[in-house]
């Protein structure tokens, strides 16, 4: 049975008041792990040890020292990549296929991340002679990175990789339904040299995280969760002002013109909503297909979901497995009778699969729900399993309207052959990605994030380095001279 610390100013330890917590396999609900509960004193302790690393000799790092140290991460990432990868499948149910591109993924985020941080320098600004003005980057300061359970590690790692390489210290809380992974990561970095207290581990719920968004000596949030924990964290972050970064749900519209490759566009509506059994913030579960095409395609989606293999994700033929909750399978179940009631028909799916197999584990049917209007509850909010409401739309102007209207804008994708539309719905999408001809596709040198309720900020990217870091004009006179001003 695996069994799980709190990692504080470099040292491993059970929480203050000795909690624990059952993690439960979503493929067969048995007990594989107790991980340490921690609570708001725990959180308080990793906080003051963060504070004073930063205080401390971090700040004497280089960048050199910095970018050394993510790449080095990003090696034991690769030593340690196949008992990762289990780790995630066993606690969060996805493909063990999934979980392994996870991990190349996260170790080309430290690398990326590794390679930005080492290409940094200031700039020297034009000024008088005697002056020397330079704009800096400096750390931010402690950073609490707050992160959910359907890619643990993966979100875990595009927050760590740039707040650690731009020289700040991390407090890091996973939900405490998947905290294995980041458990293992705090393993990999207890391996290296660091000063106590510069990396931090608590596993915990929503208080320990409501500590980190509240404590006057945190000096940045960054958060992946949903909207409601989202609200309060922000509103917590005013008390002394603390930099945030959000990344929050999404709603996102797949839409697919009459003129598009429809071989490949049917395969990727499956891909957009299928993957991690449509657990995925990004998720293309909106599918908007032109009015010419909607009784051909649905047809061809109805022939392929039966085909879908559910099954244990470590099952080398599996291609979606459970979802992650108990909560998660009631919450789905019941979108998908709201949406029946609100007149949606169900094509496939809306169940638990038949046979023995099944019965104990989170187990979902892939989900069809065709004749979706855009008013419908199910149109509207995030299902975040493994359902598609497709919707008819009868021009590019109609479906502009109704994918825009939402109050997501996380990600959406547009299939056509025209590439004049095909621009135009690009620019006219309000959302943080839009792909065209593809679904899901990210890597670390592309921005990610949402506009309007899908977030705060953006991840990735240079700008997901930038912020972590305090735009410093540092002034200096080599020469000064008496102004003469007041009262000479
Ligand atoms: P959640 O909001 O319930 O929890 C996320 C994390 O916040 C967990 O660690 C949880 O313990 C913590 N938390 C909960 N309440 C809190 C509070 N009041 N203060 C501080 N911390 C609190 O979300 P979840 O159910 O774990 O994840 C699913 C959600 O995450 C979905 O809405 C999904 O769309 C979103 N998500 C977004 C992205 C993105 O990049 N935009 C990526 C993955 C998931």
């Amino acid at each position: 049975m695996i069994q799980t610390q709190l990692y504080i100013d470099g040292q491993w330890q059970s929480p203050i008041d000795q909690g624990t917590r059952a993690i439960v396999s979503p493929a067969d609900e048995t007990v594989i792990a107790q991980a340490a509960e921690a609570t708001r004193a725990d959180a308080r302790l990793a906080i003051a040890a963060a504070r004073r690393a930063f205080d401390g000799p971090w700040r004497q790092t280089t960048i050199r020292d910095r970018a050394r140290l993510l790449n080095k991460i990003a090696e034991l990432i690769d030593r340690d990549a196949e008992k990762l990868a289990h780790l995630e499948s066993l606690n969060t149910g996805k493909t063990l296929t999934e979980s392994r591109t996870d991990m190349g993924d996260i170790a080309a985020t430290f690398r990326y991340f590794a390679g930005l941080v080492a290409s940094e320098s200031g700039a020297v600004n034009e000024a008088p002679h005697h002056v020397i003005s330079r704009t800096l980057r400096e750390p931010v300061g402690v950073c609490g990175l707050i992160t959910p359970w359907n890619y643990p590690l993966l979100q875990a790692a595009w927050k760590i990789a740039p707040a650690l390489g731009a020289g700040n210290t991390v407090v890091i809380k996973p939900s405490n339904l998947t905290p294995l992974t980041t458990h293992h990561f705090t393993q990999l970095v207890a391996e290296l040299d660091l000063p106590p207290g510069v990396f931090n581990l608590v596993t915990g719920g929503a208080e320990v995280g409501a500590e980190l968004a509240e404590s006057v000596d945190v000096d940045l949030v960054s958060f992946t969760g949903g909207a409601f924990a989202g609200e309060s964290i922000m509103k917590a972050a005013t008390g002394n002002f603390k930099r945030i970064g959000l990344e929050l749900g999404g709603k996102n519209p797949n839409i697919v013109f009459a003129d598009a490759d429809l071989d490949a566009a049917v395969d990727y509506a499956l891909n957009a909503a299928f993957f991690h059994a449509g657990q995925v913030c990004s998720a293309g579960s909106r599918l908007m297909v032109e009015d010419s095409i909607y009784d051909a395609f649905i047809g061809r989606l109805a022939e392929r979901l039966p085909r879908i293999v559910i099954g244990n994700g470590f099952h080398g033929e599996t291609q979606m497995g459970p979802v992650q909750s108990a909560q998660q399978h009631e919450k789905i179940l019941g979108m998908v009778q709201a949406g029946i009631a609100e007149g949606a028909r169900l094509v496939h799916g809306g169940k638990r699969p038949a046979g023995d197999v099944y019965k104990n584990g989170y187990w979902l049917e892939p989900t069809l729900l065709a004749d979706v209007t855009a008013g419908m509850k199910i149109a509207k909010e995030e299902i975040f399993g493994p359902v598609i409401t497709a919707e008819r739309f009868r021009s590019e102007a109609e479906a502009l309207r109704a994918a825009n209207d939402t109050p997501y804008g996380l990600a959406a994708a547009v299939w056509t052959r025209d590439l004049d539309k095909a621009n135009r719905m690009s620019r006219a999408l309000r959302f943080g990605t839009v792909w065209v001809n593809d679904y899901h596709p990210y890597f670390p040198e592309a921005p990610w994030g949402g506009y309007k309720a899908s977030g705060i900020g953006r991840e990735l990217a240079r700008i997901g380095l930038d912020e972590y870091t305090e735009l410093k004009h540092s002034y200096i006179n080599l020469a000064p001279k008496a102004m003469g001003w007041f009262g000479a």
